[in-house]
C-alpha cells in the first residue's frame, strides 16, 4: 500500500524516528541503495565515534559553529539530545525536494514533532522495537555505550514510544526485511533494481 496522497514521484521529505537500538539506521542504510533517495546529513556538536566520517555521518561542528548556524537560520529544526546539539540543514533539503528526490531525515522525536508543529510537509514514520527487552539487549550488545548511557537511552526510549501516536505511521522492526519493505512503501520509494 502506498500512502502518498499526491505528487507521486515528486520530491518529498521522509522523517524517521525511533529509540536508539530500534534499527532505524540499518533501515535507512538499506533504503539509500535505491535511486533517487538522499540522506539528510545533520550537524552535531557530539564527538565523532569510531568509523564515522565528517560530512557523511554528520557535519561535526563546535558549539560556537553550531550557534552561528542557528543565528543564520540554516536549520529547519535543531534540538539538544543527550547534552549535544543536533540540527537538520535547510539547504540540502530544499535542493533534494526541488530535484524530485526523497530526502530521508533521521531525527529524534522532539525534532520531528517540532517540524510537524511548523506544518512542514513530509511522511512521518516511527520505528518501534519489537519489545523493550529486545531493545535493552541490542543496546547492551552494541557495546558502544556504558551502562549509564544505556539506562538513559532506555528511559528516553520509553518516553519517545508514547509519542508514536503523533506520527503518520508506526513500523515495528521485528523482521528487518519486512520493516524495510514497509518503510519503502510508505515513503513511496521504488524497489531496488537488481
Ligand atoms: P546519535 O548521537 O546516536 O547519532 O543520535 C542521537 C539522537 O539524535 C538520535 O535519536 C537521532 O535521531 C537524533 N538526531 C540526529 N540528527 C538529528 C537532527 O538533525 N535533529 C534532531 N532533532 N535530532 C537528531
Amino acid at each position: 500500500m502506498t500512502e502518498l496522497r499526491e505528487g507521486q514521484g515528486a520530491g518529498r521529505m521522509v522523517l524517521i524516528s525511533g529509540p536508539s537500538g530500534c534499527g532505524k539506521s540499518t533501515i535507512i542504510q538499506r533504503l539509500l541503495s535505491s535511486p533517487g533517495v538522499e540522506f539528510s546529513v545533520s550537524a552535531t556538536t557530539r564527538l565523532m565515534r569510531e568509523g564515522e566520517v565528517d560530512g557523511v555521518d554528520y557535519h561535526f561542528l563546535s558549539k560556537g559553529e553550531f550557534r552561528t548556524k542557528v543565528e543564520e537560520g540554516a536549520f529547519i529544526e535543531w534540538a539538544e539530545v543527550y547534552g549535544n546539539l543536533y540540527g537538520t540543514l535547510r539547504a540540502p533539503m530544499e535542493a533534494a525536494i526541488d530535484a524530485g528526490r526523497v530526502f530521508l531525515v533521521e531525527i529524534d522525536v522532539q525534532g520531528a514533532l517540532q517540524l510537524r508543529a511548523l506544518g512542514e510537509d513530509g511522511v512521518f514514520v516511527f520505528i518501534a522495537p519489537p519489545s523493550f527487552e529486545e531493545l535493552q539487549k541490542r543496546l547492551v550488545g552494541r557495546g558502544t555505550e556504558g551502562p549509564e548511557v544505556v539506562e538513559r537511552r532506555l528511559k528516553k526510549a520509553e518516553d519517545e514510544y508514547r509519542e508514536r501516536v503523533k506520527y503518520d505511521h508506526v513500523v515495528v522492526n521485528d523482521d528487518l526485511d519486512k520493516a524495510v519493505a514497509e518503510v519503502r512503501s510508505l515513503a513511496g520509494i521504488a524497489e531496488e533494481k537488481s
